[in-house]
């Protein structure tokens, strides 16, 4: 680059900045949304096959959006952890009829996995009574730390799933809780990455 061009470039930053700036803006004036960041994180199931239905902001009940993927596969398929952190928000005792078991990863990478829908069936049986150690690996405790890859839990139908069949509902929280994005692009980008 020339010292001609370099200049230029310098002298032009603040009108660049502003072109750049205004570019970003939408005509209403309110900020356009910025492309997510995309996670580097394992995929979050052991299963051959996995059927991906509802996406991202899909309309849910009382105006609510769909803030995460879900995941058809077999009861009971093992359910890893996505990225080095500490889980959180494991039920110690049966939930109440018709809630869930979840689980949050608080990853090392400063951002937020949310698993729901985890088994409530005893083996062998549809019954909704499992205990938390059918739902989670056996004795994980809040505040654990786990590692990528590493099992955390098991695929259920448990709270609202129980007629739409056992799933995995998987979000991302970018930072903040308050800061969900599609998990569709760090999903797709995880099974690349394990057949190779
Ligand atoms: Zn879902």
């Amino acid at each position: 680059m020339s010292a001609a061009v370099v200049r230029w470039i310098t002298k032009a930053r603040p009108i660049l900045v502003a072109l750049f700036v205004s570019g970003c803006m939408s005509a209403s004036g309110k900020q356009a949304i910025a492309p997510a960041p995309v996670p580097v994180i394992v995929f979050p199931l052991v299963a051959d096959s996995v059927r991906f239905t509802s996406g991202f902001g899909d309309a849910r009940g009382g105006g609510r959006a769909h803030h995460g993927q879900d995941m058809f596969c077999a009861r009971w398929t093992p359910i890893l952890a996505v990225v080095n952190g500490t889980v959180d928000w494991i039920a110690t005792a049966r939930p109440k009829s018709g809630k869930s078991y979840s689980v949050l990863l608080r990853g090392d990478d400063g951002n937020q996995y949310f698993y729901d829908h985890l088994n409530n069936d005893d083996p062998g049986t549809r019954d909704n009574s499992g205990e938390p150690g059918y739902a989670y690996a056996r004795g994980l405790r809040n505040g654990e730390r786990v590692s990528a890859g590493e099992i955390i839990g098991y695929v259920g139908d448990s709270g609202n799933a129980e007629r739409a069949g056992a799933h995995l509902h998987f979000e991302i929280h970018i930072g903040r809780w308050d800061n969900p994005v599609d998990p569709a692009p760090a999903l797709r980008a995880a099974l690349a990455r394990r057949s190779h």
